[in-house]
Order: structure tokens, then C-alpha cells, then sequence
């Protein structure tokens, strides 16, 4: 019998009445239950969220600093069991950029959250008064966290939470919520109850969970069609947000750009996680002095990665995490080969579980949903460009902007294009690189807000004047 996952809520663990299966996307196994938690469970968590508040938002500096330094432990500490349950429920390797690469990554996050300070600022003092602008915590934080980085997503949206006095009620995707319950399960045990309490459920708990009156701030990481309901529910109450959504992020190779130098990176940028993370490489911009160069480079680097069952250590790449996407990508690749363009590797699911190879297609332009949708999966479409400036036109052509890169030998020029290039990430020669002490966010249909560095912080407080005659 496969083991049962429950919530956590005021630091006590919470059965539901009803389980629903989790399905291990590489082979349809059932991994575990998660609890199916409805709006009761909703409104104990929010109350559990609102009691510790009371007392978390009075806790001192040092207090904070090391709740989120027992998080990163707490990741660390239990690396190999939630690395493996990771990588059953959502199918990405152990190994390689996958569920231990993860984990590490919670526990970096954690660390350099903790060293980040929003200490208060004398506006002014003179003989007229004394300004002084304080950070206050928000209360409770409603988190909403996609599939793709379950546990890094989830730790994104609660260590900053915990650093500036919130509490949270995390709230992870219906496809792989046994990490997150798992996760806070292990944070509960060293931190005050209730400071960070998880429920799991449907989409209508999130829906639920975006409108409720006692939440003061939702941080949502998913679609961009679901970001706008999650603002229209957090309208009646005026909510903060921070939306994370989608993105179709081009890149933009200069005719100047050695393709073998620079195939390994742009690969990485494109296809880590299988595709399904919000800022790889979707769109490549190629210069046609260097077009099929660049494919057979790219080509070449694809047939050394190895895709499979992320429980075996040589697969560096796993399965698309669920059937709804993975038929998505299979739809838009049969478009696009219909619409006469070349699959130079990859095209055709194998195996019994969600495998898609690693798809490069060439002779593409926009017109094709491959290009001007987000396909966030294996899939990279490589499209051919004479001019500079109307590749810049082209890449910046779209609803989203989150990440960008250029690509080419000359720094002057690269930055040039770069200073154009419509994103809230704009990487050289980089894609998909991201810090803690970074902010990241995306503009147009890709956000509101960033997360990451002080910038990133700052977004779970508000400010609060002090103002005194003399
Ligand atoms: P999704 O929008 O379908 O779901 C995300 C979460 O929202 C889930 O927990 C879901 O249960 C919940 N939800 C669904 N309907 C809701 C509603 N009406 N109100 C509130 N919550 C609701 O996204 P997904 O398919 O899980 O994730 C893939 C998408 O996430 C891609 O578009 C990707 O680009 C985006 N993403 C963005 C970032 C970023 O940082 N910008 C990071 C990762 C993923």
C-alpha cells in the first residue's frame, strides 16, 4: 500500500476524509495519496496562519534569520527522501539538473534569504523631524505553486514569507503535492506551529484560497490564464500579489556567435527540466550565416543526453510531468511538421510513460503555434533570421516577457540588443541562470512583481512611516 501524505495545519498533521492517487509519470505507478482537502481545511489553515501571526510577526531578526538557516537544514537533512519522492511524483532524474540539483538549490535559496536584511530608513532628520520608513510583515500568505520546481517554487514563496514575519498557507499543484506536504511536514517540526501550515487539494482551493478575506498576500506560480483569476479573486479584498506566469522566451544568436562554443549552454537553457520551466529558451533566433551550423551543433549535443526514468542515475532528462501537457507538446509538434517545417532530431513520444524526446525543429516561423505559444516541454524551435533589428522585432513580438537572451562574441553589440530585448531577464550568452540575490519577474503577461534580493523581499512587507515632530 502506497503511503498517505496528509496536510499540516497549526503545527498539527490533518487527515482528510478522501486521498486522491499521485501517478509516477514515467511508468503510471501510483507513488501515494495526497489528502483531498476542501474549504474547511482552508479555513483552519487560514486561522492556525492568522493565530501565529500574533506572535511571528513580534519575533526578533536573529529569530528569522535562523528559521529560514533550519528550512535550508531541513532540506538538506532530507535530501535523499525528498529528492526520490520528487522524482517519482513529478518524473524529473535524480541526478543531473533534477531532484537533488533541487533540493540543493531549497537549501542555497534558504541560506541567502536569511543573510538578506530590509533594514529600516532615516528619510530625514533635521530641525522639522525625525522620517523613519519600517518593513512590516503583510500576515498571512497564501502560496500557490505549480509542477514543474514543486520544492524550489514552494521554498521561493515561503522562506521570504518566514524571514519578514508572515505566516503562509502553501498550497501545492493537484499533480505533485507529496513533496510540498512532505516539506512543511519536516519545516513544522522546527518552527513555531502554525507559521507555515500546507493543504492540498484541486484548483478550487487555490481559487478559494486567492479570495479569502484573511489572506493579505498571494504569491502565484503558474499559467498566465490562471494569474488572472488568481488577481480578480484577490480584487475584493486587495490583496498584494506577486504573479510569476508564463513566458516564451527568445534567443537571439549574432551571426559573430561561435555555434560549438556556445550549443552545450543554449541546450541547458532550452531543455532543462525537460522544457518545463517558465524561463527556458523557447524561441531561438538564429543568424542565417550560421543557421545549419548551429542546428548540427545543437543536434550534436542532444544525441549525448540520455531521457528516462528518473530513478535510474544515467537519465539526465525525464518524462513531460502529466498527460494534459504531454499531449499539448505532441499536438504542437505534429502541427508544426504538418505545416512543412523539419524535425531535425526527437518528433515522436516513446515508452509507456510521458516520454518525449528532445525535439529540435528548424525551417519554422511565427504563424505556428510551436513559436508563438508557450510549449514548455522538450521542444525547441530553431528559426532563421537575416537582420538583427527584425530578429529583435520577432523575439519581442509576443504577450509574455519574462527572460531574453543574446548570444555573440562582440560584448558592445550583445548589450546593445540586449537594451532592446522586451523581458524582465535579459542574460548574455546565458539563458536561464538565475541567483538568490537576483531579482526575477517577468513584465507584460509574464507578472507583477519579482521575487529573489531585497527587491524580492521587500514584496512580503509593507512600509510603514514613522513620523515625529521634533
Ligand atoms: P496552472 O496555472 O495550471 O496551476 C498553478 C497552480 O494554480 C496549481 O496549484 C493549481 O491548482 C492552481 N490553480 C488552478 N486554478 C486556480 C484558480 N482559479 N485560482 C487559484 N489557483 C488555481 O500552472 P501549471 O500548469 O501548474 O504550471 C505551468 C505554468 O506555470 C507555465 O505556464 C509556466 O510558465 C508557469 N510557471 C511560471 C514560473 C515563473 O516563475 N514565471 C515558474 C514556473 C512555472
Amino acid at each position: 500500500m502506497e503511503p498517505h501524505f496528509d496536510m499540516t495545519i497549526g503545527g498539527k498533521r490533518i487527515c482528510a476524509e478522501q486521498y486522491s492517487p499521485i501517478r509516477n509519470p514515467s511508468t503510471g505507478d501510483v507513488v501515494g495519496h495526497a489528502a483531498a482537502g476542501d474549504s474547511t481545511h482552508l479555513e483552519s489553515a487560514v486561522a492556525a496562519a492568522t493565530h501565529a501571526f500574533d506572535t511571528w510577526r513580534l519575533s526578533s531578526e536573529l529569530v528569522r534569520r535562523e528559521a529560514c538557516r533550519a528550512i535550508a537544514k531541513v532540506c538538506l537533512d532530507n535530501v535523499d527522501e525528498l529528492s526520490r519522492l520528487l522524482t517519482l511524483e513529478q518524473g524529473k532524474p535524480l541526478k543531473g539538473l533534477g531532484s537533488e540539483f533541487e533540493l540543493a538549490g531549497c537549501a542555497a535559496w534558504a541560506n541567502a534569504t536569511a543573510d538578506i536584511c530590509l533594514p529600516a530608513k532615516l528619510l530625514q532628520n533635521d530641525e522639522s523631524g525625525r522620517v523613519e520608513l519600517h518593513r512590516v510583515p503583510i500576515g498571512v500568505v497564501g502560496s500557490i505553486t505549480p509542477w514543474n520546481w514543486p520544492l524550489m517554487i514552494a521554498i521561493w514563496h515561503m522562506v521570504p514569507a518566514v524571514r519578514t514575519g508572515n505566516t503562509v498557507v502553501i498550497k501545492p499543484s493537484p499533480f505533485t503535492p507529496l513533496s510540498t506536504l512532505r516539506l512543511v511536514q519536516l519545516i513544522d517540526a522546527v518552527l513555531p506551529a502554525g507559521v507555515v501550515n500546507v493543504i492540498s487539494g484541486g484548483d478550487d482551493l487555490g481559487a478559494a484560497l486567492s479570495r479569502h478575506p484573511a489572506v493579505g498576500k498571494i504569491v502565484f506560480t503558474g499559467s498566465t490564464m490562471t494569474g488572472r483569476k488568481v488577481m480578480e479573486s484577490a480584487a475584493a479584498s486587495l490583496k498584494l500579489l506577486t504573479l510569476e506566469l508564463g513566458g516564451n522566451d527568445a534567443g537571439i544568436v549574432l551571426p559573430d556567435a561561435d555555434p560549438k562554443a556556445i550549443a552545450e549552454r543554449l541546450f541547458w537553457g532550452a531543455f532543462v527540466n525537460s522544457g518545463q520551466t517558465c524561463g527556458a529558451l523557447k524561441r531561438l533566433y538564429v543568424h542565417n550565416s550560421i543557421y545549419s551550423a548551429t542546428c548540427d551543433a545543437l543536434v550534436d549535443v542532444a544525441n549525448g543526453v540520455k531521457m528516462g526514468d528518473g530513478m535510474d542515475t544515467a537519465n539526465v532528462l525525464g518524462p513531460i510531468q502529466n498527460e494534459r501537457q504531454f499531449n499539448r507538446v505532441v499536438n504542437l509538434v505534429d502541427e508544426a511538421r504538418a505545416g512543412g517545417a523539419t524535425i531535425l532530431t526527437g518528433g515522436r513520444p516513446f515508452g509507456s510513460g510521458y516520454f518525449y524526446p528532445v525535439t529540435l525543429v528548424a525551417d519554422i516561423e511565427e504563424g505556428t503555434r510551436l513559436v508563438d505559444e508557450e510549449q514548455f516541454g522538450p521542444v525547441l524551435p530553431i528559426i532563421r533570421y537575416s537582420d538583427v533589428e527584425d530578429a529583435i522585432r520577432r523575439a519581442n513580438g509576443t504577450e509574455y516577457g519574462l527572460d531574453a537572451s543574446v548570444w555573440g562574441d562582440n560584448r558592445m553589440e550583445a548589450e546593445k540588443v540586449a537594451q532592446k530585448l522586451e523581458a524582465g531577464t535579459v542574460w548574455i550568452n546565458k539563458h536561464a541562470q538565475i541567483a538568490p540575490h537576483v531579482p526575477m519577474g517577468g513584465i507584460k503577461s509574464s507578472g507583477i512583481g519579482v521575487e529573489f534580493g531585497e527587491e524580492g523581499l521587500a514584496a512580503y512587507t509593507t512600509i510603514k512611516i514613522i513620523n515625529a515632530a521634533v
